[in-house]
């Protein structure tokens, strides 16, 4: 049975439908692409790269039609569907522009001998993604990997299958399959998948660790987080910071991994917050249909999504919270939530304890820095988190106290990003990086040939009080 995509704004239109991989087929899918991996591991580095950029144009050139399709598959904005499939293409750009110094390794030949090491791909990439940011998650994966000279059986989530597949068509030695979890198992544990790399929520994450685990693949594990951006008592924030800060947690619906879920803020400064706050998300947040231009905040992807966050946000009220609605949705029956912020809610509320993954923010406020920092660090995930200060030096000292893998200073979530920066996960928020030089080097293992000194043509043998052979 095919898989049908709803549009979650308006759920009665099907955008598209796409044919699942059953788990009994991934057999043969990974055969095929581990001959795929053969012929494209054989390319010179240049020739890979090369194909790269060609990708890297295309997907730029069909940007605006792509970002049409990704708009009615997940909800986002249309011109944040842009925005992701430019700096995708960017990203590949940057691949195609430095891997080549970071896979090519030096060797030596000298009195020790000759040692060639060499950056060597693993065979078959299992790339799974996520829906919320569904092709530069896919590219994070697919550009490093083919640099490497991988193949890569890509499996996009369920709920935004459509744009992925155009857009994995463009790039060589990929194959993409549609699936659920099931189909995600088979590809784990498939014994020629020598790596694995994944990015999604903590529950799949475990179990994809631990079937990875039981066929000794390795994994890159992108996971969520709870992000805490906290506010010094010196924070000079513009009307623009404020508009920024509004984005970095109502940007996709709060449906983004990174985005600002807990802020932190000074208890002597919390009115004129909560007030610049209020007067920038009237501003900024524009809810409504994804296709128009001017809307920055759509509907949640599902009706389950819809659900869940309205009962965190009942359950934060019922536990003394003040709901602040700071935009209305529109009358519709898609899947829209009214933004809201959430005053006076218990650290131990599930809005402020869980991820919440949608439009409902928590503001708390605190007494003194080491309190803000145990609150803050007092989650099991650790993504990413931002301080907020007019001092810089005080608040990259703040932010070497804080349990994440990545803190923005002055600003949070896409803004702060970096193509130099590597990204990802303390804690269960995951392991390994995407981006950067590390971002490359997860898909590939270094091998060495070595030919000792004392047995190369002409050499002494083994030294006296050498190890013993
Ligand atoms: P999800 O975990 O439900 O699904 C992600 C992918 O995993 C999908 O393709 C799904 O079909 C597949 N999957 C689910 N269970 C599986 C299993 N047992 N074996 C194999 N595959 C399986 O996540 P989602 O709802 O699509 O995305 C939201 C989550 O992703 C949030 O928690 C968010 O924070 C996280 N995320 C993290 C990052 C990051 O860079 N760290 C980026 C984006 C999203």
């Amino acid at each position: 049975m095919s898989i049908e995509r709803e549009n979650p704004a308006h759920p009665r239109e099907i955008v598209g439908t796409v044919n699942p991989t059953p788990p009994e087929a991934v057999d043969a899918a990974v055969r095929n692409a581990h001959r795929d991996f053969h012929e494209w591991s054989r390319q010179p580095v240049a020739t890979r790269l090369a194909v790269l950029g060609r990708a890297a144009d295309a997907l730029d050139a069909r940007k605006i039609e792509l970002a049409a399709l990704l708009a009615r598959e997940s909800g986002k904005p249309v011109s944040d569907c842009r925005g992701e499939i430019g700096f995708a293409a960017t990203y590949l750009r940057w691949v195609r522009d430095h891997a080549a110094e970071v896979l090519h390794l030096r060797g030596t030949d000298d009195a020790q001998g000759r040692i060639t090491p060499a950056r060597r791909a693993f065979g078959v990439v299992a790339a799974i993604t996520p829906w919320n940011a569904p092709i530069i998650l896919s590219m994070l994966k697919l550009g490093p990997a083919l640099a490497g000279g991988n193949s890569v059986i890509l499996k996009p989530s369920p709920l935004a299958p459509l744009t992925v597949s155009a857009a994995a068509e463009l790039l060589p030695a990929t194959t993409v399959l549609h699936g659920g979890a099931d189909t995600g198992r088979a590809l784990v544990t498939h014994p020629l998948v020598r790596k694995v790399a994944f990015t999604g929520g903590e529950q799949a994450g475990r179990a994809i660790a631990a079937a990875a685990g039981g066929a000794l693949t390795p994994v890159l594990l992108e996971l969520g987080g709870n992000d805490p951006a906290i506010f010094l008592d010196d924070f000079a924030l513009t009307p623009n910071d404020f508009e920024r800060l509004v984005l970095a947690s109502f940007a996709t619906a709060g449906q983004v991994c990174m985005a600002a879920k807990r802020l932190y803020v000074p208890e002597t400064r919390i009115t004129e917050f909560v007030e610049s706050y209020i007067a920038a998300a009237q501003r900024i947040l524009i809810v409504g249909e994804p296709m128009d231009g001017n809307t920055t905040m759509g509907p949640v992807v599902t009706r389950t999504a819809a659900e869940r966050v309205r009962g965190l946000v009942t359950d934060a009220e019922t536990r003394g919270a003040r709901i602040i609605p700071l935009a209305a949705a529109p009358p519709s029956d898609g899947y829209f939530l009214d933004p809201v912020l959430a005053l006076g809610v218990p650290d131990d509320a599930d809005l402020v304890r869980l991820e919440q993954f949608g439009p409902a923010v928590p503001i708390l406020t605190y007494r003194d820095e080491t309190e803000v920092l145990t609150r803050a660090n007092d989650s099991e995930l650790g993504l990413a988190a931002s301080v907020w200060s007019a001092d810089e030096e005080h608040a990259f000292a703040v932010a070497a106290r804080i349990e994440a893998g990545f803190t923005f200073i002055n600003t949070h979530n896409r803004t702060g990003m970096s193509l130099h920066a590597p990204f990802g996960g303390t804690k269960n928020s995951g392991f390994g990086r995407e981006y950067a030089e590390e971002g490359l080097l997860e898909y590939v293992q270094t091998t060495v040939t070595h030919a000792p000194a004392a047995f190369r043509a002409g050499g002494a043998g083994l030294p006296a009080g050498a190890y013993p052979g």
